[in-house]
């Protein structure tokens, strides 16, 4: 059984290796997905059949109960999701993960504790000497690092699904305050390794838990889709902390790929946004608070018959698809209105800023959904210096990704962080609702430029206008 099992396992972390290069390339993401869930499907059997060796009839019972439950509610959540929606399910999900872990470094140390207080009779393992020291320290590592996880990732949730805002929590001495946390959880761990008593435990738990809030409520909007992957490694280590704890191997190493997978997708998403990595995860470390200067001016309105005309006059248009876009679902009318116009020899190409939308790489799905030609979707980099040549540029449902604040005003919140030069094109017309702020909650001057019109109205629906416009300006196929 032991070596089937492992086997089993080995084969399970190989999928899990394929399917996260598959998810890597656009091409080749699907396949990706496949190899996870057979690399998800074989572990989990194995897992269960481990299990139903070993359990009493009422273990075999709950385990059936909590799979059904389980997988019940997983596929209703996924069933009905909308994209939109996705980056607060995300991190709902990582918060189990987080009590997880809690939980299973709970019930090790109670396990052992409660086998040593019988005289070693009682307890899963028989420890002793080293191997206790370890043991308990995989506890307190567990336990501290699954809290921080999950009341972090509650918070991640509250902020993403809105409701709580999305400022950055300005406590004072909020360095210290987080240094001091992880000091005192050092100190404890130490001292709960000496002497493994279940306040200290306790203390552990609740500091990890409180130091979970305080982290993530002190990241501000902006960077936000930074704190989700770096809460998703967190909660890889987390879950290679459990499986040091249970002994199982392929949860080590499933963690640890989505530990450092994790990681890395951070790392890249600070450097695209000009932040410093340590700072973010840190908890906004060093960030002080910004007062972002007062925009004024007047803005500019047009209709749809406006923008039709000015299309039919342009030879070059860039889109920037944003947040909005996903919201109106505006993908389907505006890859219509990208091949009427390539049609009438109009050249198209879109420019996806990498934290557009709410989660990593939304707008390239949506776009691949709407079956935009890859090669005419550009990253912010690759299309940033033709902007300045480009006749029009529509800003569809964008806002933070195309704020100039971020490169004109040094107060303001998300300064420094690169942004999709839009302004420098000819015409800019932005697709929007009202004149509300993006997610990071700052006020956009783009709106009140000269070269820039507003297209007020659901972007699905003024995307619709436009192409029952477009007949009589450009010649349409
Ligand atoms: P923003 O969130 O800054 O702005 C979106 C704009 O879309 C709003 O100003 C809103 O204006 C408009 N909008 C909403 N609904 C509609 C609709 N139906 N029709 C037309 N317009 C609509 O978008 P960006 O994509 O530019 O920026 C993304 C922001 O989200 C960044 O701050 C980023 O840091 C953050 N973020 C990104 C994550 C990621 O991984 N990509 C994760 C978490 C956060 P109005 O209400 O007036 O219509």
């Amino acid at each position: 059984m032991q070596t089937w099992t492992t086997a089993a396992y080995l084969i399970a972390a190989l999928l899990f290796v394929v399917s996260l290069a598959g998810l890597s390339r656009h091409e080749t993401s699907r396949s990706g997905v496949v190899f996870g869930i057979a690399g998800m499907t074989i572990a989990l059997v194995a897992t269960a059949i481990v299990a139903f060796g070993s359990a009493s009839g009422l273990g075999i019972a709950l385990l059936l109960v909590a799979l059904v439950i389980g997988a019940a509610i997983g596929l209703w959540r996924a069933r009905v999701v909308e994209m939109t929606g996705m980056p607060e399910l995300i991190a709902l999900m990582h918060s189990f993960v987080g009590l997880a872990a809690v939980l299973v470094g709970w019930n090790g140390y109670l396990e052992v504790e409660g086998g040593a207080a019988e005289g070693g009779a009682g307890g899963a393992e028989q420890l002793t000497g080293s191997l206790l020291g370890i043991h308990h320290a995989e506890v307190a590592i567990g336990v501290f690092i699954g809290a921080v996880t999950f009341t972090g990732s509650i918070i991640a949730y509250l902020k993403l699904s809105a409701k709580i805002k999305s400022a950055p929590l300005m406590l004072p001495g909020k360095n210290v305050l987080n240094l001091g946390a992880l000091v005192v959880f050092a100190a404890f761990t130490v001292w709960f390794v000496i002497s493994p008593q279940l306040w200290i435990l306790a203390v552990l738990t609740v500091l990890a838990l409180l130091l979970g809030i305080h982290l993530v409520a002190s990241i501000g909007g902006g960077d936000m889709p930074v704190v989700v992957s770096m809460l998703n490694s967190y909660s890889g280590w987390a879950a290679a902390a459990s499986g040091f704890l249970l002994g199982n191997d392929l949860l080590i190493i499933t963690g640890a790929l989505v530990g450092s997978s994790g990681a890395y997708l951070s790392y890249i998403m600070c450097k695209a946004m000009n932040r410093s990595f340590i700072s973010v995860i840190a908890g906004g470390f060093g960030a002080t608070a910004t007062s972002a200067a007062a925009v004024e001016g007047e803005h500019r309105e047009v209709n749809a018959v406006g923008v039709a005309e000015l299309l039919g006059n342009a030879s070059s248009v860039v889109i920037t698809p944003g947040y909005g876009m996903a919201v109106a679902q505006a993908q389907y009318p505006v890859a219509e209105l990208t091949r009427k116009l390539r049609e009438a020899g109009v050249e198209v190409r879109f420019g996806v800023h990498p934290v557009a939308g709410r989660l990593p790489g939304h707008m390239n799905v949506l776009l691949a959904e709407a079956q935009v030609p890859y090669d005419i979707v550009l990253e912010m980099d690759e299309i940033n210096d033709d902007l300045a040549e480009t006749d029009v540029v529509l800003v569809i449902g964008a806002n933070d990704t195309v704020n100039p604040a971020a490169s004109e005003d040094p107060g303001s919140p998300i300064a420094g962080m690169p942004v999709l030069k839009v302004w420098e094109a000819k015409d800019v017309i932005v697709f929007k609702r009202s004149m509300a702020t993006g997610y990071a909650g700052v006020q956009n001057p783009l709106f009140f430029r000269e070269n820039t019109q507003m297209l007020f109205g659901d972007a699905k629906a003024r995307v619709e206008d436009i192409l029952a416009e477009l007949g009589a300006h450009v010649r349409t196929g």
